[in-house]
């Protein structure tokens, strides 16, 4: 493969800087890549790992002379990241982003970057439960979506760089606007989240079922709902801080849908469980299809480090 950036910062060594980092290596896909985290504790972590080819104390340092910056960091953190960094950015270089909600980063990063800086907003679909420095690994984006955002104006250069760096990576690459991806992230991903951290809420709070039968008789079901309602706190406090109207939007039709299958159930209206049911199983069938997921218990995604 070919190396597609003289340097690039990193800045957040989280799942998926560290994640980038080791597909970035596996593709010769940058001359130098530097990075920074806000503690002391993940810049040595990182250090004691061979995470980066440089890690920096400061996120000005990261930044100097680096050909694409990527901020890593919780949707929330970004605009403060960006303000701080903006003075020290290279004429001509690209800050790009990996926040799971769009339009909050743009109206946040955009307007502290410089006229001489480009802006490629961009989302890799690809995650596990798990956070920080050790947890990434280089498959993470195989065969995965990575949804570019470009603002207005963005030059197309810029974009087919950021492109090519995403495709080396691994991942498959799609231009969405900003409007459209924090729906259909909504739908995809930020709900479901929502409604795991709500299922599994709800059964630590019934005490007719003891913590210990919910853990040992834990079904497929739950334990499915448990491992996503183990993500990152501080990351899904953002991600709905953020994506307010298209979450609210899915969750009301969520909550209609939900009221008319406790009806159907109420009623003993089976023909419109089974028909419910296997409309849905389709979806499943066609994820699978796409590539998208494995049919395994797991989910495919054992390898990632524990
Ligand atoms: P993570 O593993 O928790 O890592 C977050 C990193 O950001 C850490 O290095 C942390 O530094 C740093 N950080 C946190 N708050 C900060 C602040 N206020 N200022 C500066 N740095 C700060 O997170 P992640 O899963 O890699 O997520 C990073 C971004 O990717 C988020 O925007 C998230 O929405 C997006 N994303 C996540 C997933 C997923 O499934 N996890 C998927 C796609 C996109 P310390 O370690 O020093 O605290």
């Amino acid at each position: 493969m070919t190396q597609v950036y003289d340097r690039v910062a990193l800045i957040g060594l989280g799942l998926i800087a560290s994640s980038m980092f080791w597909a970035i290596k596996r593709g010769g896909l940058a001359g130098e890549v530097t990075g920074y985290a806000r503690s002391a504790e993940t810049r040595d972590k990182a250090r004691e790992i061979g995470l980066c080819d440089r890690v920096c104390d400061t996120a000005i340092d990261a930044v100097k002379d680096a050909d694409l910056i990527v901020l890593c960091v919780p949707v929330g953190a970004m605009g403060a990241v960006a303000e701080e960094i903006a003075p020290y950015l290279k004429p001509g270089a690209t800050v790009s982003d990996v926040g799971s909600v769009k339009q909050s980063v743009i109206d946040a990063v955009g307007p502290h970057l410089p006229d001489d800086v480009h802006f490629v907003p961009a989302h890799p679909l690809a995650g596990t439960e798990h956070s920080g420095p050790t947890s990434g690994f280089a498959e993470l984006f195989d065969n995965r979506w990575c949804l570019l955002v470009p603002v207005e104006g963005s030059d197309p250069e810029a974009v087919a760089k950021l492109r090519a760096l995403w495709e080396g990576i691994g991942a498959n690459v799609e231009e969405m606007d900003a409007e459209h991806h924090d729906l259909v992230l909504a739908v995809t991903s930020h709900t479901p989240h929502l409604i795991a951290y709500t299922m599994v809420g709800v059964a630590d709070d019934l005490r007719r079922v003891t913590d210990s039968e919910v853990i040992k008789y834990s079904a497929a079901g739950f334990r499915d709902f448990t491992r996503i309602a183990a993500s990152d706190p501080t990351m899904w406090r953002d991600v709905f801080l953020t994506n307010k109207d298209a979450t609210l939007e899915i969750l009301g039709r969520f909550t209609e849908e939900l009221f008319a299958l406790q009806r159907a159930i109420r009623t003993g209206d089976g023909d419109l469980l089974h028909a419910y049911f296997t409309r849905t199983r389709a979806i499943r069938r066609g994820i699978l299809q796409a590539g998208q997921d494995v049919d395994s218990p797991d989910f495919g995604r054992g390898k990632a480090k524990k």
